[in-house]
């Protein structure tokens, strides 16, 4: 049988069957509208709510701090742009990282075409963001600091508290992209001092296209989206009631098995890390080597390039995804890589394999069986290795 390895969770997570179960009704028999007064809308407005409070709880928020969107990008988008409109009087920059999302790094730039100022601070070479840098940056006209939880490519952790409580001293609002930390990392937006948290739910075993903006209450957030009154007046546009039902199983199951999740990942993990490192010559692993997400390995391999590695994986029945999934296409190296300072070459020769909870010990077991044996005959055909090394060696 041929096998089948899925090791790109940070692209996008299978959906668990519980959470399948709880959608289905409401794609058929409970269609109501939320805004209908009918019996029919008032059953699918109390699923939203029930959406809302498993949301509002893992996260130590308020039911009435979370609204519903259309997923992490237009969450990311949202807090950015809508802080930026509604704060705009008090001051035009924004602070951020080189290392964020494109979701959040192109919004960015998008306001600095449109009048904003945006200081993109740089990271050390495990990719975090120094809290004294925040502080250093903050000026009387910043409204702003949005720093990503964790790092969809390193896996890195960042100091969200440490940050949020510079934000909250200095009186700046906070976003966190924490799109991959959900369902991984334990969060308190009130101890963190998070003003604005996106999440994202077909990163947690939960359906595509559905997301959340956690708002601390009392923040001034200009709307994107005009239309209705839905999400008390703030996101237009008629709910995606079985996404959102999703959303909050989803969330609710992730942080029930989290501890266990996170050993069973932990283990793997540095199974695999370990194992290539033993087994493998010119490696190097990208990303802080215990502040990092629990399903997360990336490694730079030196004389190859990502792109062959994926493509043999991929024949071997492997499924991982090279500098970044969203640039995997052009020839551009990843811009994460690139800030945690890898040379062009180095950063062209990254895996990324994220591990999820459905990963065993012989998924593992397979990678190192099948992986060095890639790398050997792809450095035996590089003209880089063989100039190097003095002819054909073993990795
Ligand atoms: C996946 C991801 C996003 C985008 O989320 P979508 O729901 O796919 O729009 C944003 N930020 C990070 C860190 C991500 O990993």
């Amino acid at each position: 049988m041929k096998r089948s390895i899925y090791l790109d969770h940070a692209a996008t997570t299978y959906m668990k069957k519980e959470v399948l179960d709880a959608m289905i009704p409401y794609f058929s028999q409970n269609y109501g509208n939320p805004s209908s007064v009918h019996s029919f809308g008032r059953e699918a407005r109390k699923a939203i709510d029930k959406a809302r409070e498993q949301t509002a709880k893992v996260l130590n928020a308020r039911f009435d701090e979370i609204f519903f969107t259309g997923g992490g990008t237009e969450s990311d988008n949202w807090a950015i742009k809508g802080v930026a409109l509604a704060n705009q009087n008090k001051g035009k920059h924004i602070i951020t990282s080189a290392i964020e999302h494109h979701a959040v790094l192109y919004t960015c730039e998008f306001l600095e075409k449109n009048g904003f100022e945006v200081t993109y601070l740089p990271v050390d070479s495990y990719g975090m963001v120094d809290p004294q840098d925040v502080e250093k940056a903050i000026r009387p006209d910043t409204i702003l600091v949005s720093i990503m939880f964790a790092n969809n490519e390193i896996g890195t952790i960042q100091p969200i508290k440490e940050i949020g409580a510079i934000t909250k001293e200095k009186g700046v609002y906070f976003h966190t992209d924490a799109v991959q930390a959900v369902g991984h990392v334990d969060i308190d937006v009130n101890d963190m001092n998070i003003d604005l948290l996106s999440l994202s739910s077909h990163k947690f075993y939960g359906p595509k296209g559905v997301g959340a903006l956690y708002v601390r209450k009392g923040t001034k957030l200009t709307p994107i989206f005009h239309g209705g009154a839905q999400e008390r007046n703030r996101r237009a546009g008629t709910e995606n009631i079985p996404g959102i039902i999703g959303l909050g199983k989803a969330i609710e199951l992730a942080y029930e098995n989290m501890e266990e999740n996170n050993k069973h990942l932990i283990r793997l993990r540095d199974k695999l890390i370990n194992g290539i490192m033993d087994r493998i010559d010119n490696v190097r692993l990208n990303g802080h080597p215990t502040l990092r997400l629990p399903g997360n390995v990336n490694m730079s391999f030196e004389y190859i390039e990502g792109e062959s590695l994926l493509l043999s994986l991929d024949l071997k029945g492997i499924a991982a995804s090279s500098g970044s999934a969203c640039t995997s296409g052009s020839l551009d190296p990843s811009h994460v890589l690139l800030a945690i300072g890898l040379s062009h070459e180095i950063a062209h020769g990254s895996l990324r394999m994220t591990l999820g909870d459905e990963n065993t010990d012989e998924d593992i077991d397979y990678v190192l069986e099948v992986l060095p044996q890639i790398v050997r005959r792809l450095r035996e055909m590089s003209p880089l290795f063989i100039q190097e090394k003095g002819g054909c060696q073993y990795v």
